[in-house]
């Protein structure tokens, strides 16, 4: 028999976990996706683990002996590189060693990113950054978060969460963040807040409403880029606003680390290209004039798939 050389990533978000096998050219073989049960327990997650990892690794009709260990993105916040989830608000974890759990489970070595960087390390493998060793990832999904990879390593700061760009702050005592502090661009740009906003506006905007066919739970930030297409004006004035917030925060952070590349991804800029056109346009007017000649700007090429193979290659592998 062959050796196939793989490796396992393994995705935990808030509502699934992901468990895939990647060959070396980071191809997924196999992917296999259970939902989260309402037990949300950090017992009854790592055995969820497990078993679809398990699961995928039959599907491949790869034994298990064959594993040498698996690579995990998290969303959330962790303690260094510990494996230790020190905030999942998602999955209501605190100071969770889950690595060590997983690890233990498995009877492997288990490796925990938080999503954003496996997300950053997708794309420098496999994606839009491919060739550079200076890249700055930000994705504006139902979180906003970035991964910075600096000359060709994650950059992980001294306590593991370097890049938080969510949690940047765009409004002194502004709206609360569910990080527990106010004002931060998550609390504006994330599609789960923003939701929140477009559900109250919705019900003194008739236009908007009309789009959700008077369901505002239906709500998404793709009826306001339909409005800004029409040329909805308060569409666009909505736009406006949170491509300034959002454009700032990109100049200032490009200003202060200086990338070849800023990739930029997440369901919300994917589905709002004129809300993601506005923002590059900001961005352009207020990054240092020398720092925005070096960089250039990019989507996300992986799209769901980055975070996965992003963990996996930072896993072990078969080899
Ligand atoms: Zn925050």
């Amino acid at each position: 028999m062959t050796a196939v050389v793989y490796r396992v990533g393994v995705d935990l978000g808030g509502t699934n976990v992901r468990a895939a096998v990647v060959d070396e050219k980071g191809q997924i073989r196999v992917a296999v996706r259970t939902p989260l049960a309402a037990d949300r327990s950090p017992e009854a997650v790592v055995a969820l683990a497990r078993e679809t990892i398990e699961r995928a690794l039959a599907d491949a009709q790869l034994p298990l002996s064959t594993l040498l260990g698996v690579g995990v993105g998290v969303a959330g916040q962790l303690r260094g590189t510990s494996g230790v989830v020190a905030n999942g608000p998602n999955l209501g974890w605190r100071e969770v060693p889950f690595g060590r759990m997983l690890s233990a489970a498995l009877a492997r070595p288990v490796r925990v990113v938080n999503d954003l960087e496996a997300i950053a390390w997708g794309e420098f493998c496999y994606g839009a950054a491919r060739g550079e060793k200076d890249v700055l990832v930000v994705c504006v999904g139902t979180g906003v978060g970035a991964g910075l990879i600096v000359d060709g390593r994650l950059y992980h700061g001294a306590s593991g969460v370097a890049a938080e760009l969510g949690h940047v702050k765009v409004r002194f005592g502004g709206e609360p963040c569910g990080c527990g502090k106010r004002g931060c661009l998550e609390a504006y740009l994330g599609g789960g807040n923003l939701n929140k906003r477009l559900q109250r506006e919705a019900y003194n905007w008739p236009a908007l409403l009309h789009k959700t066919a008077h369901d505002p739970v239906a709500i998404h930030p793709g009826f306001v880029e339909e409005l800004v297409q029409e040329g909805d004006a308060r569409a666009r004035g909505l736009w406006d606003e949170l491509a300034q917030m959002l454009g700032m925060v990109l100049a200032n952070a490009v200003t202060t680390v200086n990338p070849a590349l800023l990739v930029l991804g997440g369901t919300v800029l994917k589905g709002c290209p004129s809300l993601q056109a506005r923002t590059e346009k900001v961005f352009r007017e207020l990054v240092l004039e020398i720092a925005g000649e070096a960089v250039t700007i990019k989507s996300a090429a992986l799209g769901d798939d980055g975070g996965i193979l992003g963990a996996a290659a930072l896993g072990p592998s078969s080899s």
